[in-house]
């Protein structure tokens, strides 16, 4: 027993927390027939303590080349936010004080007003994420007249369970499909649209591309229509590009919430963590009436953003807004060239020379990942590894379990750690992963 009270002391986790899971391991072996042995015993208690500890939330290192890799927490965070988080954090704050008047004040007012000057739009909210801005919007719009006309072109899952058409009928929606997969013209929006329609939704289908024989009427063309019949027409964004992508790495341009607006949307939504290089988010901007009765719906309490979400946020507007975009990482990182990346790595191969692991450089096409630009890679450069003394799957187990956590991926028979994703501040660090897992 005291080897497995040692258990407990080394862990670093909570004593409550180990103890409950020593308490389950030994309640599980008493369930059994034969009582096995005390060794098996401590290594069983071992293994799901480490699995808790793993399962803590802490950085890792992302060798996969995803920049906004969802599983991995998106849009690495600003020195900037991270700064604004911690004054904001550690203190009180104005959150819902007017300083000016020494009364109550209004809640996020200046993210509201630098967002919507970077938005080029009347005005602008924020909620939790995107899916709550959908959620506000089609609940708050759909109150009385009930259809969304919407494309089946555009009936898409972004990410793990995120479904627009199940999202839009959990909001008390009723979907009105136009047009078929792959072609939606005008026409089709003008027949659907009668007494019960609400609005007109497009989505922006961030996650995959359709090529060949493929229509879609314009923002142009259908906030014309919306216009014309008097219907709200709103625009869902999803990642949220402020930047012009195309000059950023030669990537497919992104259209902009400015962009959008201004070719006659009534309202778009997209994420802060994806494109827009921020915290997690869901930023709502276009027509002042709009938003104000948005953040009147009595659900938009329900979804409001805490401090430290928009203490971070609004560091990342400011940047936006100050010409300083290339100081959000998500956005760095695609511009770093390769030659950059090549030098790093080969000072990171001279420090792994002696280790029992083969060694190459790789080419590579880096993603934008998080749902965005499916067809926009940028080239990138790998560190391509051979372990001697395991197994490439074996040799990927090992980096994960690690302190830090190294993410690979494994191709061509070969364990690839994409160095564009790796912060060149992270490159010791690797160094010493490599070394444990390789040895
Ligand atoms: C990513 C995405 C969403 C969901 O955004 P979250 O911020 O993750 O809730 C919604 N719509 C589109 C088009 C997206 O790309």
């Amino acid at each position: 027993m005291e080897r497995v009270v040692g258990l407990i002391g080394e862990s670093g986790l909570p004593r409550r927390a180990v103890v409950a899971i020593v308490r389950r391991e030994i309640s599980a072996v008493r369930t059994e027939d034969a009582i096995p042995n005390l060794d098996s015993i401590v290594a069983r208690v071992q293994l799901s303590i480490d699995e808790l500890r793993r399962a803590k939330l802490q950085p890792v290192i992302n060798g996969t080349g995803i920049i906004i890799h969802t599983n991995l927490g998106r849009a690495p965070l600003s020195a900037g936010a991270i700064d604004a988080m911690g004054a904001v954090g550690a203190a009180y704050n104005n959150l819902e004080y007017d300083l000016t008047r020494g009364a109550r004040g209004a809640r996020a007012g200046y993210v509201e007003h630098n967002l919507a000057v970077l938005c080029h739009a009347e005005a602008a909210t924020v909620v939790n994420n995107c899916a709550a801005a959908l959620i506000l919007i089609v609940r708050h719009f759909t109150a009385t007249k009930k259809e969304v006309v919407i494309s089946r072109g555009e009936l898409v899952q972004i990410g793990g369970g995120f479904r627009i058409p199940e999202i839009l009928e959990a909001s008390g929606a009723k979907l009105r499909e136009v047009g078929t997969t792959n072609r939606t013209g005008l026409d089709d929006y003008a027949k659907a649209l009668g007494p019960e329609t609400a609005m007109i939704l497009k989505v922006h289908r961030s996650n995959f591309f359709m090529g060949g024989f493929v229509e879609a009427p314009d923002t142009a063309a259908l906030s014309k229509l919306a216009r014309t019949k008097r219907i709200l027409f709103v625009e869902d964004l999803g990642s949220g590009a402020v930047i012009e992508t195309e000059e950023i790495a030669g990537i497919e341009h992104e259209p902009t919430p400015e962009e959008i607006l201004q070719r006659g949307a009534d309202l778009v939504c997209f994420s802060g963590d994806k494109l827009f290089g921020g915290p997690q988010a869901g930023i709502i901007a276009g027509k002042r009436r709009h938003v104000v009765a948005l953040k009147r719906n009595p659900f938009f309490r329900a979804l409001r953003c805490d401090k430290l979400i928009l203490a971070a946020l609004q560091a990342t507007v400011d940047c936006h807004l100050s010409g300083q975009s290339f100081e959000l990482p998500a956005l760095a990182l695609m511009r770093v060239t390769t030659d950059e990346l090549r030098a790093r790595g080969e000072r990171l191969i001279a420090q792994i020379r002696d280790l029992p692991l083969r060694v190459t450089f790789g080419e590579a096409k880096a993603e934008i990942g998080g749902g965005t630009l499916p067809r926009s890679v940028i080239s990138s450069i790998t560190l391509d590894l051979v372990p001697e003394k395991y197994s490439l799957d074996e040799f990927a187990s090992r980096l994960r379990r690690g302190s830090p956590a190294v993410i690979g991926y494994l191709a061509g028979q070969k364990f690839r750690l994409d160095l564009r994703t790796i912060f060149p501040r992270q490159d010791e660090s690797l160094a010493d992963a490599l070394r444990a897992a390789a040895r």
